[in-house]
């Protein structure tokens, strides 16, 4: 394995050094949540934005961290890795229990395990499946307890695809690491937030510029039939940035590449958060 330069319970240490217990909730239950934050050019896309949500994240389950400690640990990851891009991946558990139990000692000792790795972030076009989307219904926590996504992502990957396009009762939700957004007689379109979707970072952003440009825009709840007449349709994530769907498998569909609503998306978005790089 790489060398790849990790943190785990506030000691910085290579990723092959660290051991872990068999009853840290987190490998018996997923009892942990996580965050991927970003860098690009050495600087770090909506730190606060990002360390919020982990300490939102952890309250929702009622994981007592420090999440002070977190950011110290994320922003040294960053700065002594030497890499102008990467991400660090941060993920906190509620600790190791004497023996596995659905019910939680209330003395745990919180688990932190971070690492840091290159990555660059050239946009990428996807091949996508429309799916059913069989999650629970707490998905707006950013939890590691992903397995719905697991399960409906490796189907697409056997069938060749990049991303899946999840929806529930018919009702688009969102991609199975992304948010979605799609353009629809000229107006961009992304449903809005609900239990049943993560806050996405990059979603947030996108939207303040798309608004900030006095685009035609809205949020709302859509049938997944509104994909297969749209014009041109992406997907949102901390490390895609903004990914154009080029293909739904199986299904007719009116997708442009390279769209002008979307072209103008893309670099305004560039030119916020990426330096128009
Ligand atoms: N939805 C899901 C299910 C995700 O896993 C992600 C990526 N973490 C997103 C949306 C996009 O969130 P963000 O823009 O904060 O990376």
């Amino acid at each position: 394995m790489e060398n790849i330069c990790a943190v785990f319970n506030g000691e910085f240490k290579d990723i092959s050094e660290i051991k872990i217990s068999p009853l840290s909730r987190a490998y018996t239950f997923s009892d942990s949540v996580y965050e991927v934050i970003p860098f690009y050019n050495e600087s770090i896309i909506a730190f606060d934005k990002h360390i919020k949500r982990l300490k939102r994240s952890c309250s929702s389950l009622n994981i007592e961290a420090d999440i002070e400690k977190s950011s110290k640990e994320i922003l040294d990851l960053i700065s002594s890795s030497n890499l102008q891009n990467g991400y660090v991946y941060y993920q906190i558990s509620r600790g190791v229990d004497n023996l596995r139990s659905h019910m939680y000692s209330d003395d745990l000792e919180v688990e932190s395990f971070g690492y840091v790795v290159e990555h660059s972030f050239e946009s990428k076009n996807l091949k996508v499946l429309i799916c059913d989307d069989i999650r629970w219904k707490r998905c707006d926590i950013k939890s590691t307890s992903l397995l719905g996504n697991v399960m409906n992502m490796n189907n697409a990957k056997n069938k060749k695809c990049d991303e899946i396009i999840m929806h529930k009762n018919n009702e688009i939700t969102e991609g199975g690491a992304s948010n979605v957004f799609f353009v629809m007689n000229k107006k961009i379109c992304t449903p809005s937030l609900s239990s049943n979707i993560l806050p996405g970072i990059t979603r947030e952003l996108l939207i303040k510029e798309i608004k900030k440009n006095g685009m035609l825009f809205e949020e709302g709840r859509y049938p997944v039939e509104n994909l297969l007449g749209a014009e041109s349709i992406w997907l949102t994530s901390s490390t895609k940035g903004l990914a154009q769907v080029n293909e739904i498998i199986d299904q007719e569909n009116k997708i442009e590449l390279d769209n002008e609503i979307f072209k103008k998306c893309e670099r305004i978005f560039k030119d916020a958060f990426l330096g128009g790089g």
